[in-house]
């Protein structure tokens, strides 16, 4: 049986050490949460996927890791000063403030079981609350002397377009690749770590001749649907595209698709790929419209740079257009934990929690474990194996034997990981040990030296 609620997955991954609540010991911070020991690998080994697939694999890729804070003029010019809002109710009965359009996420502060609205309170008419968190650079607080933390990735990508293009010699079509740290001060965050305020975005921004962006962006809407199944693990039955109506698009997309999970609190959004057009290359170019260029253009000022292609075909300068695949690293990490999630019932009424995530992703590839710990010969044989398998630099391997057999396995099945190894009485005479399958719990009985290639190939 899958996960069929949120606090299912939220308990194991709180009391198995994947994710905690942030700043837990002062009674938290709302929208905060702090990845734990496995919780770390878990994230480190789904965004290595995604790099090794969207950067390594292609040749039409760079990567960057840009700054968190970046110069307030971005912001004005990118249009989040003025737009990236949400739109905040207040009710006037117990004094709480909700997300006026994800009311149904919300509970009523003094009935839970309510949505804000459903009870006996008043809600305000919504106004617009800007979602960047502000902070101060330098000694001195004026009123110029603050920045924003980033709401998303890209704008480091957009201001280093013409850095990249010159330096690594690109021609269009070509994409800049980031992952990294995003704020929002979310009105109401929830969900664990579906909405929180401090989240990993994983983007592209694929910069294109105008014309071709339409075809790139369904490309890269099939690529990436295929990515988080093939890769992730995720069930094609759990995703689904949600084309977002013309009355929500961004300020600067012409047409996004949202790739939307079926988690345990319903359908919501996991990537959303947006066709930026030529927004952001062209509203931070100074004086762009001196070029004769068409695009929706502010006169910036604040800008030395122009953010153009010379297009030698044409020979004239061009603004590209920009297809935007944008996946929170978080909810990914959620969607994998929740598709894995199975609970079992086994022959002998016990129920067995077992994460059946893709062995790629699983924060530990392989458990050794000696039948018995005080026999100094096993504990030293299943030891060496462990750093044996640990020096080929590929594959986390731990040595267990903190508990019986029975016990260490069942711990191995609930944090995903796909093979125990176990070395007995037999592996001292004959150099083999047994390879347990964490799906089937079948065995199989190795030679010691066969063991790297046969893990290593299922992973
Ligand atoms: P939502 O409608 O759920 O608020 P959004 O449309 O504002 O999301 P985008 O601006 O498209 O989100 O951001 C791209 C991706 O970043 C999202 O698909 C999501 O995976 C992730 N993301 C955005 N906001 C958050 C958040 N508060 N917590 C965790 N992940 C987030």
């Amino acid at each position: 049986m899958a996960a069929q609620t949120l606090d299912q997955v939220v308990n194991l991954c709180k009391r198995r050490g994947f994710i905690f609540p942030g700043s837990e010991i002062y009674g938290g911070l709302q929208g905060t949460f702090d990845y734990g020991p496995l919780g770390v690998e878990l994230k480190n080994n789904l965004k290595r996927l995604w790099w090794q697939h969207n950067v390594y694999e292609r040749d039409d890729m760079e990567g960057v890791d840009t700054s968190i804070l970046m110069n307030k003029y971005v912001w004005k010019y990118s249009g989040h000063e003025d737009t990236f809002v949400d739109p905040l109710v207040d009710c006037k009965t117990c004094k709480g403030r909700f997300r006026a359009d994800k009311l149904n996420e919300c509970q009523c502060l003094l009935h839970p079981k309510l949505k804000p609205g459903e009870c006996e309170g008043q809600l305000t008419e919504p106004r617009a609350f800007n979602m960047m968190f502000k902070t101060q650079v330098g000694p001195v607080a004026d009123d110029e002397s603050f920045a924003y933390l980033r709401p998303e990735t890209a704008q480091g990508m957009f201001v280093n377009f013409s850095n990249v293009l010159v330096s690594t010699n690109r021609k269009l079509p070509f994409g800049i690749a980031q992952i990294g740290k995003s704020f929002r001060n979310e009105i109401t965050p929830r969900n664990f770590i579906f909405r929180v305020r401090e989240f990993e975005q994983m983007e592209i921004e694929y910069f294109v001749t105008p014309g071709v962006d339409e075809q790139v962006h369904e490309d890269f809407i099939k690529d990436h649907v295929d990515w988080w199944v093939n890769v992730v693990g995720l069930s094609r039955e759990n995703l689904d595209m949600y084309e977002v109506p013309a009355k929500d698009l961004a300020h600067y997309s012409k047409r996004t698709v949202d790739l939307m999970y079926k988690y345990p609190i319903g359908w919501e959004e996991l990537e959303g790929i947006a066709n930026r057009t030529d927004f952001d290359l062209g509203s931070h170019s100074k004086d762009q419209s001196k070029l004769g260029l068409t695009a929706k253009v502010i006169e910036n000022e604040h800008s030395t740079e122009k953010l153009t292609y010379f297009d030698h075909v044409t020979n004239k300068h061009l603004v590209p257009f920009v297809i935007e695949p944008s996946a929170g690293v978080d909810r990914g990490v959620l969607a994998a934990l929740c598709e894995a999630y199975t609970e079992e019932k086994l022959e002998n009424g016990e129920t067995r929690v077992v994460l059946k995530l893709k062995p790629a992703l699983a924060p530990i590839k392989v458990a050794v474990l000696p039948l018995k710990k005080n026999e100094p010969r096993i504990v030293e044989l299943a030891k060496s194996i462990k750093n044996t398998l640990l020096a080929k630099g590929d594959m986390r391997a731990v040595y267990d034997e903190t508990a019986a057999i029975g016990k260490l396995y069942r711990r191995q099945d609930e944090v995903g990981t796909p093979f125990c190894i176990t070395v007995d009485f037999q592996s001292l005479d004959d150099a083999t040990v047994t390879v347990r399958d964490r799906d089937t719990m079948g065995q199989i009985r190795l030679p010691i030296a066969d063991l790297y290639g046969y893990v290593r190939e299922r992973i």
